[in-house]
């Protein structure tokens, strides 16, 4: 809270209002649901914090531990004008920011009730996130090592003759059972569905022979998410496929091995991508090399071409090429890693070999 104060100071802004989202869980705690009722953090820029609830969900944000953090609660009846309340409370604003997601109808009460136009906190919210601490880059870790473990029993599901659905279904059970609160996502792409990158399941059945995309992820009791994606095939696959996987691999290696604090992130997306154009396999790979993660899995900082931000400490992302050819077959390896002391740790430690079940 202290942080966003000093970055509203330093961006000549007075007051942050935030709703339900991943940035209100980060500053308060508070995982609230966003719904037609206003919930909304309001912090000005000496560090001063209200927290507008609907009446009926004070209980839930007292005992996420608002109180403890210093934090003014204004609980609100359901006849009442929230956006009067708030506004009142706050006093006198004049150039207040609000988070990215929040609902535009909420953000055009907000500025009826301040008498202002609210522009959006952009990176004033995101440059704080995006440096992780300790504790959240242990978060991470162990959020990498539960999905490691579903992905370490893909031999129980993935067979010839099932659906791509009923494996994912199975999927979705081991990612709880391993530690998960919720499961954010569950691809299994076989043959041609893997050349679309975020095709989900489907009614296709597996067949022998062919390659399967697995990207699965899900968020911890902690809020930090998980997310890897690995290769399967039930059986020998065509030659042609294990020559660019191979290629592909290296290309994962070796940008997670260029990896560091101090390099930019458009230059750990060149040498994946590079090494895919000396195969000419780069017009295959039609996404950025990975995203920032942390209690969304997609977040700053970005592994793409034109990101010229270098690298920290507290920083964490995928690292995730792929190639995918309409028609035939696609793949992709991802890896969570974090950067600490200088150095890059993955979060995800299974096989990057094609797996042949
Ligand atoms: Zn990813
Ligand atoms: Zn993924």
């Amino acid at each position: 809270m202290s942080r966003v104060a000093k970055a509203l100071d330093a961006h000549g802004h007075d007051l942050l209002l935030v709703t339900p989202s991943a940035d209100l869980r980060y500053l308060t705690g508070y995982q609230a649901l966003p719904l037609e009722r206003l919930t909304c953090l309001a912090v000005n820029s000496s560090g001063q914090a209200w927290l507008i609830v609907p009446k009926l969900e004070q209980p839930a944000a007292v005992a996420a531990g608002v109180l403890e953090q210093g934090i003014d609660v204004l609980a609100w009846n359901e006849t009442e004008n929230p956006y009067e309340i708030l506004a009142r409370a706050v006093g006198h604003v004049k150039n207040p920011v609000v988070n990215n997601s929040m609902w535009v109808e909420k953000a055009h009460h907000l500025q009826a009730a301040f008498g202002t136009t609210v522009s959006l906190a952009d990176n004033i919210l995101a440059d704080i996130r995006m440096v992780k601490t300790q504790q959240e880059i242990k978060a991470l870790h162990e959020a990498g090592a539960a999905i490691d473990e579903v992905h370490n029993q893909m031999g129980k599901w993935l067979r010839p003759g099932r659906t791509e659905r009923e494996v994912g279904r199975d999927i979705a059970e081991a990612i709880i059972a391993a530690g998960h609160d919720t499961v954010d996502f569950v691809i299994v792409a076989s043959g041609p569905n893997g050349a679309s990158p975020h095709h989900e399941v489907s009614d296709r059945i597996i067949h022998a022979g062919e390659p399967i995309v697995v990207d699965i992820g899900g968020t911890m009791p902690s809020g930090y998410c998980s997310d890897s994606t690995r290769m399967y095939a039930c059986g020998e696959v065509e030659q042609e496929y294990v020559q660019m996987y191979g290629v592909l691999q290296r290309a994962q290696a070796e940008a997670v091995a260029f990896a560091r604090p101090g390099v930019t992130c458009e230059s750990v997306d060149a040498i994946a991508r590079d090494i895919l154009a000396q195969h000419n396999m780069d017009e295959f790979f039609i996404h950025r090399t990975g995203h920032g993660i942390g209690l969304e899995t997609h977040e700053e900082p970005y592994i793409v071409s034109g990101n010229t931000r270098v690298l920290e400490n507290g920083h964490a992302f995928s690292i995730e090429p792929g190639f995918y050819i309409p028609g035939r077959f696609g793949a992709r390896i991802e890896d969570i890693v974090t950067c600490w002391d200088g150095e890059v740790t993955s979060a995800n430690n299974t096989t990057h070999d094609l797996v042949i079940l």
